[in-house]
C-alpha cells in the first residue's frame, strides 16, 4: 500500500495530497518548504458502520483535510508532539491519540476508525503495527 503525502501549505493553509514535498502548493502555487524531520502515518480502517465520506483529520487542532475509506496518508512533520483527532460533521466524539516524533522514532504509525456506540458512534485513533500497513 503506498501512502499519499498530505501536506498543509504554510501560506494558504490548504491541506493537499502531493507526490513530493518539493512541489509547489497546488492551490496558491508557492513553494511549501515543508520541514520533514519525521512522518506521521494515518490509516483509515474500513468499517461496516460506514460513514461514506471522508473523516476529518486534525493535528494539534489544525485541520489536515479528510481521509477516505482504507486510505493511507503520510504527513511530514518536524520533531515534536502531536495530538491526532478525527471528526465528521456532527460526529465529534473522538478518542484522540498523542504521538511524539523524535530522531530515535521518526515514523509514527496510527490508524483511525469508527467505534459503534449505543447512542452515538465515536472515532478512535490508535497506534498500528506498521507491518499490517504493507508499506
Ligand atoms: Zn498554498
Amino acid at each position: 500500500m503506498s501512502a499519499k503525502i498530505r501536506i498543509k501549505c504554510p501560506h494558504c493553509s490548504e491541506a493537499k495530497n502531493v507526490h513530493s514535498i518539493d512541489e509547489v502548493c497546488p492551490k496558491c502555487h508557492k513553494p511549501m518548504d515543508i520541514a520533514e524531520e519525521g512522518n506521521i502515518y494515518i490509516y483509515r480502517q474500513g468499517s461496516p458502520y460506514g460513514i461514506a465520506g471522508g473523516f476529518g483529520l486534525f493535528l494539534n487542532g489544525q485541520p489536515y483535510g479528510y481521509i477516505g475509506n482504507k486510505e493511507l496518508l503520510r504527513i511530514p512533520v518536524k520533531f515534536g508532539t502531536y495530538n491526532i483527532h478525527s471528526a465528521v460533521g456532527m460526529s465529534r466524539k473522538c478518542q484522540d491519540l498523542q504521538v511524539t516524533v523524535t530522531p530515535e522514532n521518526p515514523a509514527v504509525y496510527t490508524k483511525v476508525y469508527i467505534k459503534a456506540g449505543f447512542w452515538t458512534n465515536s472515532f478512535v485513533v490508535e497506534y498500528v503495527d506498521p507491518n499490517l500497513l504493507d508499506l
